[in-house]
């Protein structure tokens, strides 16, 4: 599988970083366990994929949505880019690179680990391949990702997933 660059190095728990990032950075320290919850999670949203269809996802949507966004939000700082891919990144979520990178970490990273444009903030990516690591072991590495649709900018991933399972259902 093609990897993005090289993982560069652990900075977890580096000082400086504001006080607003510690949800995400605590998100990204217990990686390991979110990531187990969450697959448990997108199992239940796969078999609910008939109720989904029943109901109609497009009536769903919004409240959906709206529990996403707080509960999301509250751990990963996520912006509802509608193809959520924390499962792929560590659950570092990449929408919040100042720059809008979504496959790896520009040039610019700080030897702290904090972001070139924002300084008391970790770059995005170095939480991501800590992550990585932490969910897969060392030699994790992060498949490249898909360009951010912009139309879907605001829709609940999570409804896409059931979705998705209703669609590839034979
Ligand atoms: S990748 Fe998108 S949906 Fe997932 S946490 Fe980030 S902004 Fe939210």
């Amino acid at each position: 599988m093609t990897v993005i660059g090289a993982a560069p190095t652990t900075t977890q728990g580096a000082p400086g970083f504001a006080p607003r990032y510690r949800r995400r950075l605590w998100s990204v320290r217990h990686a390991r366990g979110l990531a187990a919850l969450y697959r448990a999670f997108e199992r239940s949203l796969r078999a609910a994929a008939p109720l989904v269809a029943r109901i109609g996802a497009g009536r769903l949507e919004r409240p959906v949505a709206a529990v996403e966004r707080r509960v999301k939000g509250a751990l990963f700082d996520c912006k509802m880019c509608g193809q959520c891919v924390l499962s792929r990144t560590g659950l570092s979520c990449p929408t919040n690179c100042p720059k809008g990178l979504r496959n790896g970490p520009c040039g610019g990273v700080r030897a702290d680990g904090a972001c070139e444009v924002v300084a008391d903030m970790p770059c995005v990516w170095v939480q991501a391949f800590d992550g990585a690591r932490r969910i897969d072991g060392a030699g994790a590495s992060i498949p490249p990702l898909p360009p951010v649709d912009n139309r879907l900018l605001g829709r609940s991933s999570w409804l896409a997933v059931a979705r998705d399972a209703t669609t590839a259902a034979p």
